[in-house]
C-alpha cells in the first residue's frame, strides 16, 4: 500500500507561492525525503498531508484515507517545523496534552499504561532525565526531541516530521538517524522533510526534490544520484573499469567505432598493469551495452560497468542551478 498518495495537489496564498501539481506516492515501510531550497513549499505540502492546510485542488490519501480523517491521523505522528510548548508544563504534562489531542479521553491519559508509554517515549528521544523539568527551561534542542516524542507517543504507522533536526547538534542529529532506522526497522513509514543533505543520504530509500513549488524529481534515491531517474531527464553518466589495457588499446577501440571514440569516451586513469577507468555520457542503458560488448569483442576485461554516483549535494546544486539558468526564481 502506498502510505502517501498524491496526485496534483495545489496550495497557494492568494494565488502565490505553496506548492502546485505535486503527484507523489510514498510507499510503505520507506523513509522517503522531501528535498528543497528555503520557500520550495516543502512545509506547505507536509501541512496538507498532515490536514492543517486545505488543499486549494488535486487530491491525496494518507494511510489510505483521504486527507483530514480522524481514523487516518490516529495512525499519523507530526512534528511541525515550528513548535511551541507551554513554558509551564512538564514533558510528562505536554505528551497527556498530545495523547488527547491525538483523539484519547482524559481518563485514557491518567492510566498506568499512558505513563509508562510517555516514559517510553522520552526514553527513546533521550529527554528521560528532564522528566520533571518545566519545558520553560528547556534549549531549543531539548523541546525539539520532545516534538519528536509526541510525534511517536501513540506508535503512529506514518510519520511526517518536518525539520526534525534542525536544532540539534551533531551528536543530538546522529542519535535522532539512529532512531529513525530503528523505526524504519519496526516497519513505520518515514516521511522526512529536510535541508540536511546527510540526513537524506543516509537515512532515505526515497526522495523528492520541490523547486519554486513544482515537483521536479523523485524516485528511489540511488535512481535520482545517479542521473536514470525517470523524470530526471538529460544524459547519464557511466563509468566502466576495465583489465587488458594496453597502450594502443584506444586507437584500436577507436577504429572499430569510425573514429568516434572520444565523443563517446574519456580515459580517465590507466595503469601500468592494464587497469583503467573509463566515463561516458551515455543517453540510456542499451548505449552502455553497446560499450560493453564493444570492450568485450576487444579482448579487454569488464570489471565494472554503471551509474556514476554522484553526492547528493552536487545533485542537489544541479537541480537548483538548472533552473534557476531556466529562470526559475525561489519564492
Ligand atoms: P519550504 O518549507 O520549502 O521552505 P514553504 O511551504 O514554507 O516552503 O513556503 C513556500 C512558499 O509559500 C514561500 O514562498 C512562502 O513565502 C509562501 N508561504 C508559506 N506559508 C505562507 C503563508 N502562511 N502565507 C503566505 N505565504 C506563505
Amino acid at each position: 500500500m502506498m502510505m502517501i498518495d498524491a496526485t496534483d495537489l495545489t496550495k497557494t496564498y492568494n494565488g502565490r507561492g505553496g506548492c502546485r501539481g505535486i503527484t507523489l506516492q510514498v510507499p510503505e515501510g520507506c523513509i522517503f525525503g522531501l528535498l528543497g531550497p528555503n520557500g520550495a513549499g516543502k512545509s506547505t505540502f507536509v501541512k496538507m498531508l498532515a490536514g492543517l492546510h486545505r488543499p486549494d485542488s488535486g487530491r491525496a490519501t494518507v494511510l489510505g484515507q483521504p486527507l483530514g480523517r480522524p481514523e487516518a491521523r490516529r495512525k499519523l505522528g507530526y512534528l511541525p517545523e515550528l513548535f511551541r510548548f507551554q513554558d509551564w508544563l512538564t514533558p510528562a504534562e505536554v505528551l497527556r496534552f498530545h495523547g488527547q489531542l491525538g483523539g484519547l479521553r482524559p481518563q485514557e491519559t491518567r492510566t498506568t499504561a499512558f505513563r509508562s508509554r510517555v516514559r517510553d517515549a522520552l526514553e527513546l528521544v533521550g529527554l528521560s532525565e528532564a522528566a520533571d523539568r518545566r519545558v520553560g527551561g528547556f534549549s531549543k534542542g531539548m523541546q525539539q526531541r520532545l516534538g519528536l516524542a509526541a510525534a511517536l507517543l501513540l506508535d503512529p504507522e506514518l510519520v511526517i516530521l518536518d525539520e526534525p533536526s534542525s536544532a540539534l547538534d551533531p551528536v543530538g542529529r546522529y542519535e535522532i538517524r539512529s532512531l529513525l532506522k530503528q523505526l524504519r526497522g519496526k516497519g513505520v513509514t518515514i516521511f522526512l522533510n529536510t535541508h540536511l543533505l546527510e540526513d537524506v543520504e543516509e537515512l532515505c530509500d526515497e526522495a523528492a526534490f520541490l523547486y519554486g513549488g513544482e515537483l521536479l524529481a523523485s524516485g528511489p534515491l540511488h535512481k535520482l544520484l545517479s542521473g536514470t531517474g525517470d523524470n530526471v531527464g538529460g544524459d547519464a553518466n557511466w563509468r566502466f573499469r576495465l583489465g587488458g589495457w594496453l597502450p594502443e588499446t584506444w586507437e584500436e577501440l577507436n577504429d572499430a567505432v569510425g573514429g568516434a571514440l572520444s565523443s563517446l569516451l574519456r580515459l580517465v586513469e590507466a595503469d601500468e598493469s592494464g587497469n583503467a577507468l573509463l566515463t561516458a555520457r551515455v543517453t540510456d542503458r542499451e548505449q552502455a551495452g553497446y560499450l560493453c560488448a564493444l570492450f568485450i569483442r576487444s579482448g579487454l576485461t569488464l570489471y565494472e560497468s554503471g551509474p556514476e554516483q554522484n553526492s547528493l549535494e552536487a545533485w542537489f546544486l544541479r537541480m537548483a542551478q538548472s533552473q534557476s539558468r531556466q529562470g526559475g526564481v525561489p519564492q
